[in-house]
């Protein structure tokens, strides 16, 4: 499959495969709002050139979320893909909290594709944070919330100074919005 189709295909997929689920902000906006634009951040980056990236960021949280295999994302998209997927997938055998400690530990240790998606993921949660953050969480959970993204995207840096300011502008309007 060429680029395009295959970004479609995957995109369509991952609607699919969320189709239940929404985000965990009082706007309870669908899922896929959150793939897309995580998607949108990588193809912005690598200006358009790295397809199976932008694939990734369609399916990256298909394996923690919806129960989807990493043979079934290589059947379908090939092993790059899968293989990129698996590199931000936690291990959720694991506690939630050594899960977390775990992304700020191995973020220095993932390729820099691997780091851009990490990165491309943090920004729009934190994203939605500022515009509709979880009914529910208390400001000291949000807080915690940011400085914990902060943290994985620091181990992350280095690999795309527009995505980075990205994530930079997303933390700051999370802070202003939990001071107003
Ligand atoms: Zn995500």
């Amino acid at each position: 499959m060429n680029g395009v189709r295959a970004i479609m295909a995957a995109a369509d997929t991952a609607a699919r495969w969320h189709a239940a689920q929404r985000r965990k902000g009082e706007a309870q906006e669908p899922y896929v709002n959150h793939l897309l634009e995580v998607a949108a951040l990588i193809a912005e980056a690598t200006e358009g050139l790295d397809p199976d990236l932008v694939i990734a960021g369609l399916l990256h949280d298909s394996v923690e979320d919806s129960g989807i295999s990493a043979s079934e994302i290589e059947a379908r998209f090939g092993a790059d893909v899968a293989a990129l997927v698996m590199a931000v997938t936690d291990d959720k055998t694991l506690p939630k909290a050594e899960r977390k400690w775990l992304q700020v530990v191995m973020a220095p240790k993932k390729d820099f594709r691997a780091r851009m998606l990490k990165i491309a993921d943090k920004t729009s949660n934190l994203r939605a944070m500022a515009a509709s953050p979880p009914a529910g969480w208390s400001d000291e959970r949000r807080r915690d919330y940011i400085a914990w993204a902060r943290a994985v995207v620091d181990g992350a840096r280095g690999v795309s100074p527009w995505l980075e300011g990205q994530f930079d502008q997303a933390a700051a309007e999370a802070d202003t919005a939990l001071a107003g």
